[in-house]
């Protein structure tokens, strides 16, 4: 009884703490390793053609004129997404006085760090007090 338990623990920890972390980096591997066109390790921006019905890295390089599929408070310049694109530009000028170096620092910092690492710490919180919760319930017994 007790290696079974022990299982669960090992397992609840692989799922709470370690799955979060390995998952993403698998999937993008995963992702980038299908498709032969894309380098898996980048030192630059990657060119592309611009094309009709989708958008690539040209729009991302050099404007988007694709009509929007979301709505413009999500996708305008004047809202969410010029939003931040402006805040990290802001942000990006406490590290670097190149302005593209800048941008692409607080860029890693918000998407590759703050905002993931919060994702994390809310993950692990909100199993810690399910599991707190039911402990509760079932009397303090664990
Ligand atoms: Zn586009």
């Amino acid at each position: 009884m007790r290696g079974a338990r022990g299982s669960a623990v090992w397992l609840w920890v692989l799922w709470i703490y370690v799955a979060p972390l390995c998952a993403p980096w698998l999937i993008l591997y995963g992702v980038n390793a299908t498709s032969p066109s894309v380098e898996l390790v980048r030192g630059a921006l990657p060119r592309e053609g611009r094309r009709e019905d989708r958008c690539t890295w040209a729009c991302h390089n050099h404007g988007c004129s694709h009509r929007p599929r979301l709505p413009a408070v999500l996708t305008g310049d004047a809202y969410l997404f010029g939003g931040t694109i402006r805040g990290l530009f802001a942000l990006g000028r406490a590290f670097s006085p190149d302005r593209a170096r800048g941008y692409g620092a607080a860029n890693l910092l918000v998407f590759c760090l703050l905002w993931p690492g919060l994702m994390y710490g809310l993950w692990v919180v909100f199993w810690r007090q399910r599991r707190a919760l039911r402990a509760l319930r079932a009397g303090g017994r664990r």
